[in-house]
């Protein structure tokens, strides 16, 4: 069976790429068959699985859900990278902002993923979906076509507005469009365990969503060496083996797969 999740706060700069490469790849390191979706038309997770230029990527996601749109072939197996660690790639650029405007016009345009994740979902144990810091139609696509979305919070600020509007987000997508979509959980992220209010802000999010929501266990420590990885080109599990952060990513792996 395969699971889709995808990583989701339309806050940027809070972990969700990172997150999403190095679950991935932890998890593809567990022995699973991963397919990370790059939906984001800055391609950050494409520039951060190694492929520096997406611009100059010919078959991406835009691609593929173009051809949806227009009810062409799609070529998938074009757009599918094959990356080093172990995991495949279907890469973002530019293209996907076109994209994004054209599908506000089309039909069923909620669930143009959900088509091609749909095609795929045979192939995978786990699907990951990188969305971008919006909610725009992409981040609704990415949720209509998800089974849970993980919801990366930076520890350093105080949140609880911008998880509001995510959270109706998610609550109106659940309603309209996917029923069976349910939250994996909040995990903290960027955590500074020396600043008494990185340790607030923790409790503040837990005391707020724990009954609501699952807060995950793991947190992600801050760390030099995590940070250094999104130009790196590399899962943090190669670029610095023995880190802290990259024993939080570990774990983190664990606790997904100890869901089911
Ligand atoms: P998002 O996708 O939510 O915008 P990113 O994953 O791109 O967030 O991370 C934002 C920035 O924070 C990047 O420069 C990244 O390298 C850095 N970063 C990510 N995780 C950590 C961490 N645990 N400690 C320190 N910096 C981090
Ligand atoms: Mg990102």
């Amino acid at each position: 069976m395969c699971k889709v999740i995808s990583i989701c706060n339309q806050k940027g700069g809070v972990a969700k790429t990172t997150t999403a490469v190095n679950l991935g790849i932890g998890l593809a390191k567990e022995g699973k068959k991963v397919c990370l979706v790059d939906c984001d038309a800055q391609g950050s997770m494409t520039i951060a699985l190694g492929y520096k230029e997406p611009d100059r990527i010919e078959v991406t996601l835009a691609t593929l859900l173009s051809e949806i749109m227009e009810e062409e072939e799609v070529s998938i197996s074009d757009a599918i990278i094959h990356q080093d660690e172990g995991v495949d790639l279907i890469p973002a650029n530019i293209d996907l902002a076109a994209l994004e405007i054209n599908l506000v016009n089309a039909m069923s345009r909620e669930v143009m993923l959900r088509m091609l994740i749909e095609s795929i979902r045979s192939e995978y144990d786990f699907i990951i979906i990188d969305c971008a810091p919006s909610l725009g139609m992409m981040t609704i696509n990415a949720l209509a076509c998800a089974d849970s979305v993980l919801i990366p919070v930076q520890a350093s600020y105080l949140p609880v507005k911008g998880l509001e509007q995510l959270m109706k987000t998610i609550q109106r997508v659940q309603k309209r469009l996917n029923k069976k979509l349910v939250i994996e959980g909040i995990l903290l992220t960027m955590v500074d365990s020396r600043l008494n209010y990185a340790k607030d802000i923790s409790q503040l999010v837990i005391d707020t969503y724990s009954n609501k929501v699952p807060v995950f266990e793991t947190k992600i420590p801050l760390s030099v060496r995590a940070a250094e990885i999104s130009v790196e080109g590399t899962s943090i599990y190669q670029y610095d083996p023995k880190g802290k952060a990259t024993a939080a990513y570990r774990t983190l792996t664990e606790e997904v797969l100890s869901r089911g």
